[in-house]
């Protein structure tokens, strides 16, 4: 991965349903169905950045926030695995993806959420009806969102 290449944020369905940290804002997404993340997991945006919709600002606010409490950390030398060395190192990365997140709207990722949730009701209202199950819901490949 180059230091201007594009990097695409796309949905992804996960089953494991639990707070996962956003690269954007610092915070954490809720316990969603379908996460914004790239390829290799490196970044991932929850859906609150979605909405603001000003990726590149929220970066730069995350990036400027992490920068002023490293300076307020204690010098412990020059140690590169110091609190605030990995928070400078942390800050640099966001920075260096302002501009390059090319990340799904909210609307998108919304419309992907609720179809999960709606797919899992669908699902189990046909157990109770004693379908026959037609295995594990897939995600299908090609989905235009
Ligand atoms: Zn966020």
């Amino acid at each position: 991965m180059g230091m201007t290449d594009v990097i695409e944020v796309k949905l992804v369905r996960t089953n494991v349903f639990t707070r996962w940290d956003c690269t954007v804002c610092d915070g954490r997404t809720e316990k969603d169905a379908v996460l914004c993340e790239s390829e290799n997991m490196a970044v991932r945006v929850c859906p609150q950045c979605l909405k603001e919709n000003d990726i590149d600002g929220r970066l730069e606010k995350t990036a400027a926030a992490l920068e002023h409490e490293a300076s307020h950390y204690p010098a412990f030398g020059h140690c590169e695995m110091s609190v605030a060395a990995t928070a400078l190192r942390n800050a640099a990365f966001m920075r260096s993806l302002i501009g390059r997140l090319r990340v799904p709207t909210y609307e998108q990722w919304e419309t992907a959420e609720n179809r999960v949730w709606d797919d899992a009701e669908a699902c189990s209202a046909e157990q109770r009806d004693d379908h026959v199950d037609d295995g594990p819901f897939e995600w299908p490949d090609d989905e235009p969102f």
